[in-house]
């Protein structure tokens, strides 16, 4: 009797297992195409969408070497590992090139990515109303962000920065704020 149960159970078990895994491989599946169609309905470039803070719920990335932190809209993640920040700045039309300060911005958050993928980023993405452009992340770029840094935590009450009555809401989503001493506390 017991030689006749055993390879039922085995069986049983075996089919089981096959089952979970047809499931699991169906649910991945599904997972995939539901992401793959997100994506294309957002428009991002090719690649794999490894964040998203478009609704307000990403996590705060940091870097370990200057004191930057951000959130980006969306990052892509390419076939090469490099990551690509996706900044939204919607209020922007018929802008004929990148603003500087929002090339700043796309710098900063491929410095802060240094930390987050071992190959570098090559450039991110501003996406205005009507159109978008590819902000190279360049040496200079680079050190411009490494220099406002710099200046910016030079800033004391008698020395401020040029810019004291910023408004609250662009000191929050200033890429500096945690090194200023006039954004930091609003
Ligand atoms: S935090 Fe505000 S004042 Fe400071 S650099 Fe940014 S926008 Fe200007």
């Amino acid at each position: 009797m017991r030689e006749i149960l055993f390879p039922i159970g085995l069986s049983i078990f075996l089919l089981a297992i096959i089952a979970l895994i047809m499931l699991y491989n169906e649910r991945h599946l599904h997972e995939e195409h539901l992401l793959s169609e997100h994506q294309q309905a957002l428009d991002l470039p090719e690649g794999e969408l490894v964040y998203e803070d478009a609704d307000g719920q990403g996590e705060m990335l940091s870097s370990s070497e200057v004191p930057l932190i951000g959130k980006p809209d969306y990052i892509v993640k390419q076939a090469d590992g490099s990551l690509v920040p996706i900044a939204l700045k919607l209020n922007v039309l018929e802008a004929s090139a990148p603003l500087p300060n929002h090339e700043v911005l796309i710098a900063a958050y491929c410095l802060i990515l240094e930390d987050y993928s071992e190959i570098p980023s090559t450039h991110g993405i501003l996406r205005y109303a009507d159109r978008e452009f590819v902000v190279p992340y360049t040496p200079a770029l680079r050190k411009k962000v490494l220099r406002l840094l710099g200046e910016i935590e030079q800033y004391t009450e008698q020395r401020p920065p040029p810019l004291t009555k910023q408004k609250v809401n662009k000191c929050r989503s200033c890429i500096f704020q945690p090194v200023c001493p006039v954004g930091r506390g609003k």
